[in-house]
């Protein structure tokens, strides 16, 4: 059914929706799905008119050419949801908002925007009476269409109008929805930004595991998909071992080639695990498993430094020739296992730095949940997460939980089985590696940063703390040698 507001009727939406490409259009499709009146508006009127003449009959739409006619249709408190190309789009559309709204309405902002260009938008909205909610939205057009993973900021005011809506539309685990308020006005497209890069872990980790099995058993495509079909079956459930599955067993129609075995082996990326590394940097937390997923593709998109190395840097060493076949199965689903808890431990990590950060009193238990449907990095495996913040909400490190102690511990020996392996063979496992780097760096008695203190002071007076009593000292490096309080 569909309204036409422009001198028809107004003040009768539910929830507006501006910027109707994939992602707004599908948006705007479940709100209509759901039951609510939604009224509807893109920059250029064609997108607004081809929702309504293709999917007219799904729900009540109601169209407007101007953003005024737009605004106008709406209910009080206005509701509109902003969904257009992140950046420069997104604060033009709210400058021609913002004289068309009026104090106690909502603006939210669902599109991939920097969480610190959330907090200024959130603070300058503020500032005309106007709600700002920075809402992260997972799980791409399909999600969307039929449920995302949501994670809105803004003040908790404006979810107990929003919230409901918001929900009715999310993906449901199980009866509960996959949305919640997260907190104050960056947080969360903060937690988006950290599902994104988690999501960079978890596709390099399922990367290497491929790599492992293929290079270890001289697997094809198709055989290491029925691996991964199985191994979606248990712990590792999930979206991305699902389609991982489907992808390795897919045939190229063109060559009759295994699909993986005939597209380019460069990865891109759109930006969100860049700002989930430098966020990382800024706060000083270790995220390594992240972080080497993103230099993995950029490695990878280095197409004259790997031309240069190719025939050039030395192997030194012979093919990997597994015996034991269904051994080196299990080592490698124990090694990924360990690796994407290490992974996720980081992300959280972050969240709860972030939280710490800006007073954002992120509850890390609620974001597992509203991430086990609708979102790309969609698994069993959040349920646990979930189950150890319940447990101890205020859980320094996720890898500590009694059961992630377990699990982990469980595969330990399996890991360094086949990150030996990898090194042995020369089988490129940067994401394996390091989180194994990790997880023995954090579980260390004593670290050689004794070293790089004692360093630091040599050369430049850093001073260091002692072992046996308090206070911070200096060694006269170029003197007597004496130390001195510092
Ligand atoms: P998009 O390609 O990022 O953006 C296109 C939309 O932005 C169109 O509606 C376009 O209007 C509008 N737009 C661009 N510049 C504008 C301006 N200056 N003023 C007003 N409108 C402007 O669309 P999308 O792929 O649907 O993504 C929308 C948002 O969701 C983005 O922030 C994206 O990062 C985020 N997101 C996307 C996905 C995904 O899977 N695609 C997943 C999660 C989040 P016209 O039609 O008039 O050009």
């Amino acid at each position: 059914m569909v309204d036409n507001a422009p001198g028809g009727q107004v003040g009768i939406a539910q929830i507006g929706v501006t910027g109707l490409a994939v992602m707004g259009r599908n948006l705007a499709r479940n709100f209509a799905r759901s039951g609510f009146t939604v009224a509807v508006h893109n920059r250029s009127f064609a997108k607004t008119q081809s929702l309504v003449a293709d999917h007219g009959d799904e729900g009540t739409f109601v169209p407007s050419e101007s953003l005024a006619d737009f605004v106008a249709s709406l209910e009080r408190p206005r509701k509109v949801v902003i969904m257009v190309k992140a950046g420069g789009p997104t604060d033009a559309v709210i400058d021609e908002l913002v004289p068309l709204l009026e104090p106690g309405d909502i603006v939210v902002d669902a599109g991939n925007a920097h969480f610190p260009d959330t907090i200024r938008r959130e603070n300058a909205l503020r500032a005309h009476g106007l709600h700002f909610v920075g809402s992260g939205v997972s799980g791409g057009e399909e999600g969307a269409l039929l449920g995302p993973s949501i994670m809105p900021g803004g003040t908790r005011e404006s979810y107990e109008s929003l919230g409901p809506i918001l929900e009715k539309i999310a993906a449901k685990v199980d009866g509960v929805p996959c949305c919640t308020y997260v907190g104050p006005d960056g947080a969360g497209h903060f937690v988006k930004m950290v599902h994104n890069g988690i999501e960079y872990a978890d596709m390099q980790l399922i990367a290497e595991a491929y790599d492992l099995l293929k290079q270890g058993l001289g697997a094809s495509a198709a055989e290491i998909g029925e691996i991964f079909a199985q191994w979606n079956t248990g712990d590792l459930e999930s979206f991305l071992i699902e389609i991982t599955a489907d992808v390795l067993q897919h045939v190229d129609a063109a060559t009759g080639s295994a699909f993986v075995d005939v597209v380019l082996d460069q990865a891109e990326q759109k930006g969100t695990g860049r700002w989930t590394v430098q966020n990382g940097l800024d706060l000083g937390v270790p995220i390594t498993g992240i972080a080497e997923a993103t230099f993995a593709r950029a490695l990878s998109g280095g197409v004259a430094q790997r031309e240069a190395a190719r025939s050039t840097l030395v192997a030194d060493t012979a093919p990997w020739a597994v015996e034991d076949r269904d051994a080196f199965v299990e080592d490698v689903r124990l090694a990924l296992y360990a690796s994407k808890v290490v992974a996720y431990s980081q992300g959280f990590d972050q969240i709860a730095a972030a939280s710490a950060e800006f007073g954002w009193d992120i509850d890390r238990g609620a974001m597992a949940r509203i991430w086990r449907g609708g979102c790309i990095i969609r698994a069993r495996f959040l349920n646990r997460i979930t189950e150890a913040y319940e447990r101890d909400a205020h859980l320094p490190l996720l890898l500590a939980d009694e059961y992630f102690t377990q699990a982990v511990g469980a595969g330990v020996a399996a890991w360094r089985r086949i990150v030996a392996g990898a090194a042995l063979h020369g089988v490129p496992t940067p994401a394996f590696s390091s989180s194994l780097a990790y997880y023995d760096g954090v579980r260390a008695e004593r670290l050689p940063a004794a070293l790089i203190q004692a360093q630091r002071d040599f050369f430049g007076a850093h001073t260091y703390r002692r072992t046996d009593r308090d206070g911070s000292f200096h060694t006269l490096w170029s003197g007597d040698r004496t130390e001195q309080d510092a």
